[in-house]
């Protein structure tokens, strides 16, 4: 295996105003073609700095790549570190210059302004991924068998270079093995448990697959990584591994291939032919932005309400005002009667409800704060549950409970074959 390091550079990320999500993308999409990544590091726009990161990077890796400082702005220096660091000259390159302005027409910015045009230099020694989504071109320097390669910062730039052009080539420049990944999503398991219970099948496993725990909102993620020469073989390891491990888990297993629960869910809602909607309070529209961010969601995702105030709870879904005051906004009959307003409102197979108080204030009924109540809707059957969060911030708290809905939405159709 080979190993790789990766620098963002940028004084932004140092002081806290971007998160480095760069690393992160980089870093699992070079461990699916058999990299590994030993070593991060964050550091500043200085040349000085830059070039000695990138010696200490090869010290340690075969392969560097860098994100951010590829501008057109004075604080970008990571291209003139790059020629010094290699002995190159910058040179205008005839290729990139066409390709910056044909990018610019399409913007429908007709002229070419002096301050892009050093965006064409290329090193003389270097290889260019042209960059479709900015002005930036990303360069790639070999020397003594080793890889540079310099990316921009902006990620919604750096994900296509990586995935459509960098990763090809990679791929095909060092010809590693396949690496074959799978992951089992276990729910009503605490990790301390499971893992007690797969002792004995993970010792067993064969020396090329590997198995990582991931807790993640009372959802148990087992990643197995199988590693060799043949794709189908890989496959068929993995296969046979999850036949053995499906009787130690039993029914607790609510997906053997997939990632993220949204995902999940997209899956099980297409291949189910069924439909879905939200009436959400606490939560405050991120159970639908939970939905809605996998492509192809408008397939079951029908809409959502967000009823945040009580009244609004009567006036759309048609909650009872005499249930409110009797039952408090805060209650499983209230969550209930939420869902099956959005299921009536939207026409829909599934509907799912939240009604909580996320803190840090309570509501008119002094409901406990991190207390959520919600309910599943699944054509005729319903279940509602309740929650008691108080220790997660706003934010973690609405997303927590989101994940957890369709967590148990999915649990529920897995079970009960609905
Ligand atoms: P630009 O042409 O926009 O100047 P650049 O290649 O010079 O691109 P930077 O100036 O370093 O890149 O960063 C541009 C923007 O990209 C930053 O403002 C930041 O929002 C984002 N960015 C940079 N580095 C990262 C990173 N490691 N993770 C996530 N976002 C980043
Ligand atoms: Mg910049």
């Amino acid at each position: 295996m080979k190993n790789a390091v990766l620098i963002t550079i940028g004084d932004e990320i140092l002081s806290g105003n971007t998160v480095d999500t760069n690393s992160n993308f980089i870093a699992t999409q070079l461990k699916n073609i058999g990299f590994k990544v030993v070593q991060i590091f964050t550091i500043s726009d200085e040349i000085e700095t830059i070039k000695k990161t990138l010696k200490s990077a090869f010290e340690l890796g075969d392969l560097v790549i860098t994100t951010g400082g590829l501008g057109p702005t004075k604080d970008d220096k990571t291209k003139k570190a790059f020629a010094e660091f290699f002995n190159d000259t910058l040179v205008s390159d005839a290729k990139t210059l066409e390709h910056l302005k044909q990018l610019l027409i399409k913007r429908k910015r007709e002229h070419l302004f002096e301050i892009n045009l050093p965006q064409a230099d290329i090193l003389s020694k270097s290889k260019v991924f042209q960059n479709h989504n900015g002005t930036a071109p990303s360069l790639m320097v070999e020397e003594n068998g080793k890889i540079a390669i310099c990316l921009p910062g902006v990620p919604y730039e750096v994900k296509p270079l990586i995935k459509k052009q960098i990763v090809p080539f990679l791929q095909k420049k060092f010809e590693q093995n396949y690496i074959v990944t799978r992951i089992i999503s276990v729910v009503n398991f605490p990790e301390s448990l499971l893992s007690e219970t797969l002792e004995s099948w993970e010792l067993a496993l064969p020396e090329n697959i590997s198995l990582s725990y991931l807790p993640i909102a009372n959802r148990v993620k087992l990643r197995l990584t199988a590693t060799g020469k043949n794709e189908e073989i890989l496959n068929q390891q993995l296969n046979e591994e999850i036949t053995k491990l499906r009787p130690l888990v039993q029914d607790n297993v609510i997906s053997e291939n997939g990632d993220s629960i949204e995902e999940i869910l997209h899956d099980l809602l297409i291949s189910k032919n069924l439909t879905i909607s939200t009436a959400e309070s606490c939560t405050g529209g991120e159970l639908s932005h939970l939905i809605t961010s996998v492509s192809g969601s408008s397939q079951y995702f029908l809409g959502g309400i967000c009823t945040y105030q009580t009244q609004k709870k009567t006036e759309i879904l048609g909650v009872s005002e005499d249930l409110i005051k009797e039952k408090a906004v805060v209650s499983e009959e209230v969550a209930q009667a939420m869902s099956l307003g959005a299921q009536k409102l939207f026409k829909t197979d599934i509907s799912l409800s939240t009604t909580g108080v996320a803190g840090p204030n309570s509501d008119e009924f002094e409901s406990e704060i991190g207390t959520v109540f919600y309910s599943v809707r699944i054509k005729n059957f319903e279940k509602t549950f309740k929650l008691y969060l108080p220790h997660l911030e706003r934010k973690d708290f609405m997303n927590f409970v989101s994940m957890k809905v369709l967590q148990d939405l999915i649990e529920i159709l897995v079970k009960k074959n609905l």
